[in-house]
């Protein structure tokens, strides 16, 4: 069994299906080393186990809304696109989403997945209850008091069966594309460019003095869309682009300034084509928002070397929060997402030359993409991993859910 962009082989001794509550409380129970798939969009070993990989293929799929609450609860194994047409088709709406539908709301938030927009936080940011199983077997709800502490988990508290999450009434988004920003008008703009929309993607190859694409995202009645030809030197697109330059724009939500549910438009891929490119590795470094231009230089100064193994980088904003393992807390946060061509070992040993280039700004790197995982030292990144590994060995004295991967980040 592989994950979705086949640079890894999953090796479970066994692999568990359960359809209710109780048979998961079992399964749980009785198993020694545990962990649990969401839709394997991850790109190292994080789901993985030598010992028993739960899948909720045949788990409950029923989405619950909770109108009077502003709350949706959602069951482990659904994908983001499944919920957001049924909120939609309600009324409602989440605040943000990643560049794809295709992956769990469970799993996507275990690793802090994010979209973009200076005031939008990741996506576990919407978390309003955790209900999970423990070590023993348990099934609980975390106290609220719990929340910043469990809602980036990376799976290493239990298995979450349902995630309760915040909902706002529905809204529509336009998107419009522009071509070729010169690189200075970037730097000198950077405030301007990245707050220009509800969500604002910076896509490079790094290839030359300009940026290919901006993708503006804005939120109909709050930003305006942008319209104009020129705008900081960029020119509006008139055909419709993919982020990947080479790969099929029919994949890519709908642009040109053209309103439509924030589910349309939020992500950068239709749910039922294939997002990005497919065969690739992806890597992302978070770093504080006022290091950005000193960072972007930094990258910039190595930018040839990049060239061979590029295929795009999106430039992002991620709000700060109080999640003690999110990629963006305690900070404002600006990111540098690298989509690889799937050569592993030349990929690795650029890593080295960026996370060399980025070190100065305390970059963390995505906790579900492909990094060189003995370069970090995560109890300096973050303030509170001391405290959440003190708080995951409460639930999980015998470390049933920690797996080799999360054994090197020193769990
Ligand atoms: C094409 C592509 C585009 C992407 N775009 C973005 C993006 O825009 N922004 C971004 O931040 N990331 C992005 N990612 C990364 C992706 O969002 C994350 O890797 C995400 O965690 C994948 O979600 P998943 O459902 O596939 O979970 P998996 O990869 O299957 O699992 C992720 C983690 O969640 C845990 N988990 C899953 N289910 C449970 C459960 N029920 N209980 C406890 N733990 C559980 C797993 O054990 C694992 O630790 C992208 C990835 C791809 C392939």
């Amino acid at each position: 069994m592989k994950n979705w962009s086949g640079n890894i082989e999953y090796r479970p001794a066994e692999i568990a299906r359960p359809s209710s509550i109780s048979e998961l409380q079992k399964v749980v129970a009785d198993s020694s080393n545990v962990r649990a798939y969401g839709s394997g969009h991850s790109f190292n070993t994080l789901a993985d186990t030598d010992g028993t990989l739960i899948a909720f293929s045949e788990f409950d799929k029923n989405i619950e809304i909770d109108s009077s609450k502003m709350l949706v609860r959602v069951p482990a194994g659904v994908r983001y696109g499944e919920v957001a047409p049924k909120l939609h088709a309600n009324g409602f709406a989440l605040r943000n989403m990643g560049s794809l539908p295709h992956i769990t709301v469970v799993g996507a938030t275990s690793t802090g997945t994010h979209g973009s927009g200076v005031g939008n936080k990741n996506l576990s940011g919407s978390i309003a209850e955790i209900e999970l199983i423990t070590a023993t077997g348990d099934a609980i709800t975390l106290d609220q008091s719990e929340l910043p502490a469990a809602r980036v988990a990376l799976g290493s508290i239990g298995i979450i069966h349902h995630l309760t999450l915040d909902i706002v009434p529905t809204y529509d988004v336009a998107q419009t594309v522009y071509f070729d920003l010169p690189f200075v008008q970037l730097i000198s703009n950077l405030d301007a460019i990245l707050s220009a929309g509800y969500s604002v993607s910076v896509l490079s190859m790094w290839g030359d003095e300009f940026v290919d694409q901006v993708w503006v995202k804005s939120k109909i009645g709050t930003n305006p869309v942008l319209t104009q030809n020129e705008w900081f030197g960029a020119k509006l697109a008139t055909r419709k682009s993919n982020p990947i330059r080479e790969a099929d724009s029919a994949a890519a939500t709908e642009q040109f300034g053209l309103p439509g549910p924030w589910f349309e438009r939020l992500p950068h891929f239709k749910l039922d084509f294939t997002p990005s490119f497919g065969e690739e590795l992806q890597t992302e470094y978070f770093i504080d928002r006022k290091d950005a231009p000193a960072a972007l230089n930094a990258i910039y100064k190595i930018r040839e070397e990049l060239s061979e193994l590029i295929m795009v980088c999106e430039m992002r904003t991620v709000a700060q929060d109080e999640n003690w393992l999110s990629e963006a807390y305690g900070r404002e946060t600006f990111v540098f997402h690298f989509t690889w061509r799937p050569n592993i070992p030349a990929v690795e040993k650029l890593l080295l030359k960026i996370e060399a280039s980025l070190e100065p700004f305390k970059a963390r790197p995505h906790w579900g993409k492909v990094f060189t995982n003995n370069a970090f030292d995560f109890s300096s990144l973050y303030p509170k991993f001391n405290s959440f590994l003190t708080y995951r060995g409460t639930y999980d004295p015998s470390r049933k859910f920690v797996n080799k991967l999360l054994e090197t980040w020193g769990f």
